[in-house]
């Protein structure tokens, strides 16, 4: 059996503790060396083959998998933070199908949850948004017509930007073609969130680019912008004493 694994957005004590249990029983890891955080082979008892999928083709990952469930062997193959946002599985999973041999999935921490907590800030602020995109600036994979950054940007929600921390400039120009953020619209550079090399740039559309550039980031960050990122924002109502829900009652004082 294949057990796609979310690895965590890098430090490894934040893989789920199922993700822990699959590796310490995989007859074989194939990892994506690029962004997983090497400690995590530990978690494989010693001795279990740990394969980089770094420098490997579709075909040979699947040739892989294949020839370790002829063994008998639990295969996990470890995708950085959630393998579902930019993880490259449904190739994988299909042809697993078609090639009859079960596989699961098992979700982990992404890395915009990692920069949050980096930050540390709530995408989801009343008062400021209460919806969060998860895009990137086309690269080599383009992003489909009508999900350009400046068309996603005319919400001013709460945005995280994948894979584009060295195009920080382009990405700028385009969240504020969308007419719904500012040249102060807070912003936010966030590389290698909970690795120890973690770093945390804050700024504002209007120096976004200049901030990437100068600090020499073009990959393992997420570019976070929005209004989430200043100081407006509303307390809930989920806590606030003039409101009842099902769990408590509005304080005698405000009904
Ligand atoms: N599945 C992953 C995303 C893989 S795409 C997830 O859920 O996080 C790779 C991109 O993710 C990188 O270009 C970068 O934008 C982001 N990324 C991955 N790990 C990161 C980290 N620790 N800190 C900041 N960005 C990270």
């Amino acid at each position: 059996m294949v057990h796609f694994v979310g690895a965590g957005p890098g430090a490894p004590d934040l893989i789920t503790l199922r993700g822990a249990r699959l590796l310490g029983e995989a007859g074989q890891v194939i990892y994506a060396g690029s962004l997983v955080n090497p400690e995590l082979l530990e978690l494989a008892r010693p001795g279990t083959p740990c394969h980089d999928s770094a420098s490997m083709t579709l075909e040979e990952v699947l040739a892989l998998m294949e020839a370790g469930e002829e063994r008998g062997w639990d295969t996990v193959r470890l995708h950085t933070g959630d393998p579902s946002l930019y993880g490259a599985i449904r190739e994988q999973m299909d042809t697993l199908r078609e090639r009859g041999i079960p596989f699961d999935v098992t979700p982990g921490v992404s890395s915009f949850s990692g920069a949050a907590a980096a930050i540390p800030a709530e995408y989801t602020l009343p008062g400021a948004s209460q919806t969060v995109i998860l895009t990137r600036m086309p690269g080599r994979t383009p992003v489909p017509e009508g999900e350009d950054l400046s068309a996603l940007a005319a919400h001013g929600a709460s945005m995280a930007l994948f894979l584009s921390a060295g195009m920080a400039e382009e990405a700028a120009r385009r969240l504020l073609a969308g007419g719904a953020y500012r040249l102060d619209t807070p912003a936010a550079i966030v590389y290698k969130a909970t690795w120890p090399e973690e770093r945390v740039f804050l700024c504002t559309l209007a120096t976004l680019g200049e901030t990437a550039e100068k600090n020499h980031i073009t990959k393992t960050a997420l570019i976070l912008v929005g209004d989430f990122l200043g100081n407006d924002y509303r307390r809930s109502a989920l806590y606030d004493p003039a409101f009842s829900h099902g769990f408590r009652r509005a304080k005698e004082e405000f009904r």
